[in-house]
């Protein structure tokens, strides 16, 4: 999922752009920006791309869940429900609104099972937060029916799908509103960013002004601050530089990034399948709406991966085991299932001294059949010959593991 591996020439000259003028900041300077709009030409160019209406773009993929969470009214009291194979970001958003995480099982898509989120939809459901896990769809069109049913709106958490299409829509244009991160490991990077898309005009607008302190970006009398703020907001703006850099790496994604990882996806999914006995691969519900950043399969137990992956590390090729990864899987959320915050009466997951809510680490036993048996490879843009030989080496070699 690497945007990092093309940064090239066209990144520098749009940074050039708005290194000419000196005018580092989305807003204002109007004198002095001589026509360069960076963040806002970026959000308009995204927003065409995945046919979404509007675009706000932000400082990170962790403050476009917490900007889009604030503008669906999401706070204390609510709950929020999401999956428990996703990166902590997810959650920790919806606790930085004041909401209470809920974690739903995944599939055989390692991404959100319906069934699962319908059992745990409450009366303090409000919103649902599907994640397209590395690189391929979420069951979205069954999960947004379910919330439909019940009133509930939905946000894709689309961090690790940017460029990903389900049926021919994008990925994030589904629920409500969709998420995206631009950070150092993503499809497409602008070192730190993230944007939201949505259809929703009034949607769009409050988080335009949430993000940005509650400034309305309409012209006022006195100039930005003369307006009359609708509510308390924050700061997650986006910096002119990052928008040149999303402008070059955008205009990669599909045609570069995307058909590359494709390709190579493709050639080591033939390696391992005709290498390891038995191998099953990850469902994937549309192949070619796949952003193919990852290529996952599941062998027939914990143990087996382990042993299997410690032959591929041994040959210089180590997979990722996702069974014990510590930023993406529910049991090995050491800090949150211990309540452990650096607030002093332990908010958001304690108030007043008592525990809001007790995470049972093995809560989520379907999740644990699907993640702890499952080994995956992140699929580079550049993948040499050289390097694939090698590859298929080291998997004939983890067969005897
Ligand atoms: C990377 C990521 C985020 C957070 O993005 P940042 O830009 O690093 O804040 C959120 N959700 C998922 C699923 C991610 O992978």
């Amino acid at each position: 999922m690497p945007g990092f591996e093309v940064f090239g020439k066209e990144e520098e000259k749009e940074i050039q752009d708005v290194l000419k003028t000196g005018v580092l900041f989305r807003y204002e300077f109007a004198n002095e920006r001589q026509g360069v709009y960076k963040v806002r030409t970026f959000e308009e160019k995204f927003a065409a791309f995945c046919d979404a209406s509007f675009a706000q773009a932000v400082s990170s993929g962790t403050a476009a869940l917490k900007v889009a969470l604030a503008a669906l009214g999401i706070g204390p009291g609510d709950e929020v429900i999401t999956q428990g194979f996703t990166f902590v970001a997810t959650w920790e958003a919806i606790l930085e609104v004041g909401a209470i995480p809920v974690f739903a099982e995944v599939d055989a898509t390692m991404n959100m099972d319906p069934r699962d989120l319908e059992k745990k939809i409450t009366a303090n459901t409000r919103c649902i937060i599907p994640v397209h896990m590395l690189g391929a769809q979420a069951r979205v069109e069954e999960i947004v029916a379910i919330a439909k049913k019940h009133g509930i709106p939905v946000l894709e958490d689309t961090a690790q799908s940017a460029g990903g299409r389900l049926h021919g829509r994008h990925l994030g244009t589904f629920g409500a509103c969709g998420t995206f991160s631009f950070d150092s490991v993503k499809t497409m990077t602008t070192g730190e960013g993230g944007m939201i898309i949505t259809n929703d005009g009034e949607l769009w607008r409050s988080m335009s002004e949430y993000h940005d302190h509650g400034h309305d970006h309409v012209p006022n009398p006195g100039g930005r601050g003369g307006e009359k703020r609708r509510f308390v907001g924050s700061n997650y703006r986006m910096m002119e530089i990052q928008g040149a850099i999303g402008l070059a790496q955008l205009a990669k994604l599909d045609p570069v990034i995307i058909a590359a990882q494709k390709k190579n996806k493709a050639a080591l999914k033939e390696a391992v399948a005709t290498t390891l006995p038995g191998v099953r691969f990850r469902e994937i519900l549309d192949e070619t709406g796949d952003s193919a950043t990852h290529l996952c399969f599941f062998l027939d137990s914990a143990d087996h991966c382990q042993r299997v992956n410690k032959t591929l590390a041994d040959a210089g090729c180590a997979a990722t085991y996702f069974g014990a990864n510590t930023w993406h899987y529910y049991p090995r959320w050491e800090q949150l299932l211990a309540g452990s915050t650096v607030s002093r009466d332990g908010w958001p997951l304690a108030a007043h001294g008592k525990r809001r809510y007790i995470y049972d680490p093995a809560a989520l036993p379907q999740s644990a059949g699907y993640i702890e048996r499952c080994l995956g490879f992140q699929l580079p843009v550049k993948l040499s010959d050289e390097r694939l030989a090698q590859m298929r080496e080291a998997l004939k070699k983890a067969a005897r593991a």
